[in-house]
């Protein structure tokens, strides 16, 4: 009889999200716009290759994500989504009695990681729907080793300004890692300049990790990347895989990030339709954070209604992110899609809430 180690099989399994089948999913904040053509040319010129491995080091896509953000290339390591590099940094930074301290909403993939590490996990309160900077300081302790800080945050789709999270660094103990997750930040770069936090990660105690599974469009290619302290890169890439990344992806990313006029027009065309769509939630009397990101959240008066919305929305073909998992059974989570898709939903929230 085969036996896995304990803590293997103690370990829930990690929740995968549910596809709902035949319906339209708005359930996975993936783009509502493809991808830039530059990219889908860069696949088929790929595609010749496919015999050889990948370039192990992303020297070109690096390249790509340096030029763009003005940062050192040696700083940037890429991932099989973002996903990798935060596995991989809480396996190099937590378990053995270090702990991993994230906030009440934050990334559920974070829980799993932490289990991967043996690492306990916990989360501060947030405040109002959005991250209290306060309550994390207020709450590392001793054996906290890592915290990580989702901004923009899912599922609530807040943020907090740059200054605070720079407060955040400032006064946390320089032997903790601060990872501050941007999956979303390209949703709001314009008005919210990146390059003070990038430049944390020239004190060697913080990483900032982005990916190009939302703005760009790519999230079926599974590339994420990050600025790294090179004393920490050099740990992390000891647990990456070796050649992680698909050479089509890392060429379609590589394009993706060449095309920024793209990715802002993805970004344009998503908040046209976001905004919209969030001042009409609300005009029927739901609580809706302002989103800095390509979802939104809705809050319903109570668990029922929001369960209620979620049956008439999946009779409707829809389906939206149930947000139990993260304590609030009343909320569901509603990717942007296109102004179509935006206008059934619209169109069932307000038969349902009738
Ligand atoms: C979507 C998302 C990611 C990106 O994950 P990938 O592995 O890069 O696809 C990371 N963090 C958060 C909070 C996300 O919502």
């Amino acid at each position: 009889m085969t036996c896995p180690v304990p803590y293997v099989a103690a370990m829930a399994p990690y929740t995968l999200a549910d596809l709902g089948g035949d319906l339209i999913s708005m359930a996975q904040n993936e783009s509502a716009f493809p991808p830039s053509p530059k990219a889908l040319a860069a696949a088929q010129d790929a595609l010749t290759q496919t015999q050889l491995y990948p370039d192990p080091d992303w020297v070109d896509l690096r390249q790509a994500i340096a030029e763009t953000h003005q940062l050192d290339p040696d700083m940037i390591l890429c991932g099989a989504g973002s996903m990798e590099l935060t596995g991989c940094l809480i396996r190099a930074y937590a378990g053995d009695g270090r702990a991993v301290l994230g906030t009440e909403y934050g990334y559920a993939f974070v829980a799993s990681a932490a289990l991967q590490a043996q690492a306990v996990y916990r989360q501060v309160p947030e405040s109002g729907l959005t991250v209290s900077i306060d309550a994390i300081l207020d709450n590392v302790t001793p054996d906290v080793a890592v915290v990580l800080l989702c901004n923009p945050g899912n599922p609530t789709g807040t943020m907090v300004p740059s200054v605070e999270v720079l407060r955040l660094r400032a006064d946390l103990p320089e032997h903790v890692l601060l990872v501050v997750d941007q999956a979303y930040a390209e949703f709001c770069d314009a008005s919210n300049d990146p390059s003070g936090i990038f430049a944390l990660a020239q004190r060697g105690d913080t990483v900032i990790l982005r990916t190009f599974s939302k703005a760009y469009g790519l999230a079926g290619a599974r590339v994420g990347w990050g600025c790294f302290p090179p004393a920490i890169a050099a740990q992390v890439r000891k647990l990456l895989n070796p050649n992680n990344i698909a050479a089509v992806s890392q060429m379609m990313a590589a394009a993706a990030m060449r095309d920024r006029a793209h990715m802002q027009e993805i970004v344009r065309r998503t908040e046209a339709i976001r905004n919209p769509f969030a001042s009409r939630c609300r005009a029927l009397g739901l609580d809706v954070p302002h989103s800095h990101t390509n979802f939104v959240l809705l809050r319903f008066g109570s668990v029922d209604q929001a369960a209620e919305v979620d049956q008439a929305l999946r009779r409707a073909g829809l389906l939206m992110r149930g947000m139990a998992g993260y304590g609030l059974p009343d909320c569901l989570r509603a990717t942007i899609c296109d102004a179509a898709v935006m206008e059934r939903a619209l169109s069932i929230l307000k038969e349902a809430l009738s």
